[in-house]
């Protein structure tokens, strides 16, 4: 469950985030949707205490991410495929990141698994991986701990047909198992595709939260 309480972000003379008060939920895919610049990246990386509110709060079961007890187990998030250290193999960044959180190392093969790479594959350092397959690892490091919510920001961004496809399968699954999330795009035809309820950001604020159904209705 995510909590967003009057949550504001400014830099300097632009307020990318304004005055957000949500609720989202298990169970669904909430989409935010919203052009370039709309806030969503942002949104999320306050959920996620990578950028610090200017007021206003963003709790995951009821906390700040920095308050959280066992944060890997608790919220993952697909930011970018730049996380991945380029130099180490995907391999080794799942492996270094579950030693470094108390996950049991059998945890990386069931994770690559679920996200359908095979461990052999991306267990080559330096090895070059396809956007796709750089996803594809940045959502198997988000399962690490199996956390309950999920954020995933333009995941299909720059993906081929297949690529696409799969993260679309994939977060309708998440969200049928029962978890909490949050799905931005850029795209009315994402929301579509995946989406439950879709919120609309416009510079910042918050412009609409409906079904996705109702929105249709609504033209
Ligand atoms: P979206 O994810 O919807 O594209 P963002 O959250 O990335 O939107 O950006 C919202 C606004 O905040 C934009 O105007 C963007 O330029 C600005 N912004 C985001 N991050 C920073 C930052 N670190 N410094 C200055 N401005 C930023
Ligand atoms: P560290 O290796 O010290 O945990 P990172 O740069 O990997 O540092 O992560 C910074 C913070 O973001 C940490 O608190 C970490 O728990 C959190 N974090 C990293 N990856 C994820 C993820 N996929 N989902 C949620 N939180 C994450």
């Amino acid at each position: 469950m995510i909590t967003l309480r009057g949550l504001t972000k400014r830099f300097g003379p632009t307020t990318a985030v304004d005055d957000l008060t949500l609720d989202i939920g298990p169970g669904q895919v909430t989409g935010f949707l919203g052009p370039n610049g709309a806030g969503k990246s942002t949104t999320m990386r306050m959920v996620l205490g990578l950028d610090r509110p200017t007021a206003g709060r963003a709790l995951v079961d009821g906390r700040p991410y920095r308050e959280l007890r066992h944060p890997l187990y608790q919220v993952g998030a697909l930011l970018d495929a730049t996380g991945i250290h380029p130099a180490r193999s995907g391999r080794a960044h799942l492996t270094a990141t579950a030693r470094s959180n108390g996950v049991p190392a059998r945890r990386v093969d069931e994770v690559l698994d679920l996200v359908g790479l095979d461990g052999r594959a991306v267990a080559k350092p330096g090895r070059a991986l396809s956007l796709g397959m750089a996803q594809r690892l940045g959502i198997a490091a988000a399962l690490l701990g199996d956390p309950p919510v999920l954020l995933l920001d333009e995941p299909v961004n720059g993906l081929d047909p297949d690529g696409v496809r799969w993260i679309r399968r994939f977060t309708r699954d998440l969200a049928d198992e029962g978890r909490t999330v949050l799905l931005s795009s850029h795209l009315m035809s994402e929301m579509q595709q995946t989406a439950d309820r879709v919120v609309v950001l416009g510079r910042g604020r918050l412009i609409a939260d409906a079904p996705l159904a109702e929105l249709i209705a609504a033209g």
